[in-house]
């Protein structure tokens, strides 16, 4: 008998890579953090000798869900400026709001309570973009998740950097320390927008991004308007003025990418982009429907995101996989475009390439991280079942998911968070919507 630290028996196991696998009375073995071994129930009871023996007779054990694009701090901002379209939810909004309230405490609290919410919902990792990166990824570390930090990089001044000298500085300390091998934490570049640098800053950012390593994450054709605009001021459009300044790569995270030409879907495919669709954002925000079926069969990856809890209005990836699945259907007029199991190696294996963690993260194989997602599938409304991965994508809700593993450690306990306060996070939400409300006036 071997000793190990966890042994997970569900109903039913589908590991993602290999693809279409559906596995029953098998057992998942996790030591140091780690999946050690994937192999049958009575194998495992006969090989390993656990220190935590967990049967789910009736749940489906995934990967754990990969959130490719949020702003983790923004969740203090839930409900503050909806139905309004981008540009005044920006101008009317976000932005009043973040000069007045952005602050180091404000991203502790808003992200802890991003956190709390993507793993009650079966998120282990997120990519994150937002002021106060290195207190995103201490809260991240305090609280054991997995997470990309984006350093945001722009122009203007704000409570976190002066110029974008200043930005680059505080986004390269990051990157070095203490993060560059950190079993949790990775960071990237976050330029917010097209319009949010000059050429010259972006070729810095080039230079730096190519020195570090790092990978780069912006909004990109989010909307139509941003595009005409471009045209307007530039000659240019954004992708095309990214490809001059020599950003168009296989490290470049394209968020939302909505309205592409068919040569800019042609030069992503060949550059090895990846993009981050955010379907409820684009959808709560008019900005459009980004044809994700056409990117996919083009061979561009597609990963899945939330984007911040002020334009979705929540982090839950289980119902982002479900809009995803349904949208690409009725844009490509096909009801066999993205079926349930590519909705959820989405939210998984693309979503961990995007982030080029895929030979960490994204499946359940032996050797990556033990961040796994179990989900109950014996609740009225997904009975009966005939395919889980069909209930999961297509009846399952994120308060089906009653266990979360992430590096091993136990976050998400029968539906409990395990080493969350939620009433202390409660409490300080309500709190911080007492000073946002306090400054509208
Ligand atoms: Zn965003």
């Amino acid at each position: 008998m071997q000793y190990c630290d966890t042994l997970i028996a569900p109903r039913w196991c589908v590991p993602v890579e290999p693809a279409n696998v559906v596995l029953t009375n098998h057992a998942v073995v996790i030591n140091d953090g780690r999946i050690t071994d994937l192999l049958t129930l009575a194998d495992a009871r006969e090989k390993y000798q656990p220190s935590a023996f967990i049967e789910k007779p009736d749940h489906l054990l995934i990967p754990g869900l990969v959130n490719a694009h949020t702003h983790a701090a923004m969740t203090l901002m839930r409900g503050l400026a909806d139905d309004m379209p981008l540009q005044a939810w920006l101008r009317k909004g976000i932005w009043p709001a973040e000069k007045r309230w952005v602050s180091a405490e404000m991203v502790r609290d808003g992200t802890e309570l991003a956190i709390a919410e993507m793993i009650s919902g079966g998120t282990t990792c997120f990519s994150d973009q937002y002021f106060f990166p290195e207190i995103v990824a201490e809260t991240a570390v305090d609280l054991h998740m997995r997470a990309m930090v984006g350093t945001p990089i722009i122009e203007f001044q704000t409570a976190w950097a002066v110029d974008t000298a200043d930005y680059l500085r505080k986004a390269s300390d990051l990157v070095h320390d203490p993060y560059a091998d950190h079993p949790l934490v990775s960071t990237c570049f976050a330029p917010h927008s097209i319009n949010s640098l000059s050429d010259e800053s972006f070729i810095e950012l080039r230079v730096l991004a190519d020195q570090l390593d790092v990978r780069t994450q912006i909004h990109l054709h989010e909307s139509a308007v941003e595009v005409a605009t471009a045209v307007e001021e530039t000659g240019k459009r954004p992708i095309d003025r990214l490809r001059e300044l020599g950003l168009v790569n296989a490290s470049l995270l394209a968020v939302h990418a909505v309205h592409l030409s068919d040569s800019e879907i042609e030069l992503f495919a060949e550059s090895g982009v990846s993009i981050a669709h955010c379907p409820h954002s684009n959808l709560k925000l008019a900005s459009g429907i980004a044809p994700v079926a056409k990117y996919r069969d083009a061979g561009i990856n597609v990963a899945i995101g939330t984007d911040g809890a002020a334009s979705n209005n929540t982090l839950d990836m289980m119902s982002e996989m479900r809009t995803t699945a349904l949208l690409a259907k009725a844009t490509a007029s096909d009801a066999a475009t993205i079926p349930a199991n590519v909705a959820l190696r989405m939210s998984t294996l693309d979503g961990a390439t995007a982030l080029g963690l895929a030979q960490e993260i994204g499946s359940i194989e032996p050797g990556k991280w033990a961040d796994l997602t179990c989900v109950d599938l014996n609740r009225l409304h997904s009975q009966p079942v005939y395919d889980p991965v069909s209930q999961l994508v297509y009846t399952a809700r994120a308060d089906q998911v009653t266990d979360v593993w992430i590096a091993g450690r136990h976050q998400l306990d029968n539906g409990r968070l395990a080493h969350i306060d939620t009433d202390s996070l409660l409490q300080r939400s309500n709190e911080w919507r007492d000073r946002f409300v306090a400054s509208q006036h």
